[in-house]
């Protein structure tokens, strides 16, 4: 018994120690216990007072009682831009385009016009480097042309407008051609081309790409799914199943994760049977290889609880589990995605630095989504303290990544982030998440 005990504690020690490599411990209260203190201290200054619950401004949220973001108690947090302003000519020239998507985020939040012309200046310089080879939105030539495409639109300039979008849809034969080595995953395959058209119906206008075209893709992927479920005869359990690099990835970046929340956005218009009968089941297939902690694995071979990111684990997966329980009003989603929101608070603040796909920035996102749909505050409280751990960029000792001002892995990620929670409810994780409701209202109302 004792050797059991021994093994069981090393093995428990083990845990802690990997996650101690991978996050910081987390030195923020959680909502309960700081509504909690400021309730035990606002109850000793007003005695036999009953207040039943604190305000926003007494958990030290930069939001009023009815989440609109209060004036100057928090640090303008687009004084990052200052971090960011002097490095434009540092970035990669591969990184153009998603600089470009961060000062048209900037002009959406401030709704000041430099930040647009500064966008278009990036437009400009990306569309003069479009490289041909890869098709997504995040790594390839969609993105820039998708961003261009909304820029001049912006801009009134119809005319390149449309000049984007049609070298767009110049794109779409290699990506539904039968042969095309392509893989679906978001980062380089097929989820991050569909990105990027339903990204123009969203942001310019439903019609902008037509039916037609969106359909196209769809279907490509799914029949992708459907052969390689069938090879690995896995059509009872999981009838649409992805690979990337002969690996089948769960996560939002490269997995299945990301593939089926792309597959069921609105405006991807998947008929309601093929939800039902392919994607849903699929998805319930990756919701049983969930960790006991909540976290999900990386692959569906991969047995290792470790990884708490965006493009790995329960931060990119919690996505998926949200549009699920949006899709198919069943409460075993939002049971789950509650779990991943756990695991994020707990491990979520990563060495690995502050970015959107492997950082604190990204892992924050998740908060926000949840709270889009449950408006609970702790969610936007959890928010607002992991875009706190960002405010302190560098501070903390973490890696500095391999391209420190990009989009996903550095800077640009973060202050995308920060200005994101400045307007909570129409926040969007860049690339990945489409635009809300309330958000479209306020385009429409700009236009
Ligand atoms: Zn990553």
């Amino acid at each position: 018994m004792g050797e059991t005990m021994s093994k069981r504690l090393k093995l428990h020690l083990g845990g802690e120690a990997e996650m101690e490599e991978r996050a910081f411990t987390n030195p923020f209260l959680d909502y309960e216990a700081a509504a909690s203190a400021a309730l035990a201290a606002g109850a000793a200054e007003e005695t036999g007072s009953n207040r039943p619950q604190p305000t926003t401004e007494e958990l030290g949220l930069p939001f009023h009682n009815d989440g609109k973001m209060s004036d100057g108690c928090w640090p303008n947090t687009l004084n990052t831009k200052k971090m960011f302003a002097n490095e434009d000519d540092s970035v990669d020239r591969d990184q153009l385009g998603s600089i470009a998507l961060l000062y048209l985020q900037l002009y959406r939040v401030t709704c000041d016009q430099t930040y647009l012309l500064r966008s278009l200046d990036y437009v400009k310089r990306t569309l003069r480097n479009l490289n041909g080879r890869r098709v997504t939105f995040l790594c390839g030539d969609a993105g820039p042309l998708a961003v261009g495409a909304v820029v001049y639109h912006k801009l009134k300039s119809d005319c390149e407008s449309q000049e984007c979008i049609a070298k767009l849809l110049q794109l779409q034969r290699s990506i539904v051609s039968g042969e095309s080595e392509l893989p679906d995953e978001l980062l380089y395959g097929r989820a991050g081309y569909l990105y990027a058209l339903l990204y123009l119906n969203t942001e310019i206008g439903p019609g902008t790409v037509c039916e037609s075209a969106i359909r196209e893709v769809v279907s490509a992927i799914i029949e992708s799914g459907k052969t390689l479920s069938r090879e690995e005869r896995k059509a009872e359990r999981c009838p649409l199943l992805y690979q990337w690099h002969r690996k089948q990835y769960v996560g939002a970046a490269h997995g299945m994760a990301g593939i089926y929340y792309m597959l069921m956005q609105p405006a991807a218009k998947v008929d309601q049977e093929t939800l039902t009968e392919m994607v849903k089941p699929s998805i319930d297939y990756v919701r049983h290889k969930k960790f006991r902690s909540g976290n999900y694995p990386s692959s569906l071979s991969n047995e290792a609880d470790r990884l708490v990111h965006w493009c790995h684990g329960a931060p990119g997966v919690i996505h998926m589990l949200l549009q699920a329980s949006k899709v198919f009003k069943e409460e075993k989603y939002l049971k789950d995605a509650m779990e991943c929101s756990d695991v994020i608070w707990q491990r979520g603040l990563l060495r690995k630095g502050y970015g959107i796909c492997h950082g604190t920035a990204g892992n924050g996102y998740s908060f926000l989504s949840l709270y889009h749909l449950t408006q609970d505050k702790k969610y936007l409280y959890r928010a607002c303290k992991f875009a706190e751990w960002c405010l302190d960029y560098g501070a903390h000792g973490c890696r500095i990544p391999d391209r420190p001002y990009s989009l996903f892995e550095g800077m640009a990620g973060a202050i995308h982030f920060l200005s994101d929670v400045m307007g909570p409810e129409t926040s969007q994780f860049p690339a990945f998440e489409l635009g809300s409701p309330q958000r479209d209202e306020k385009v429409q109302k700009d236009d």
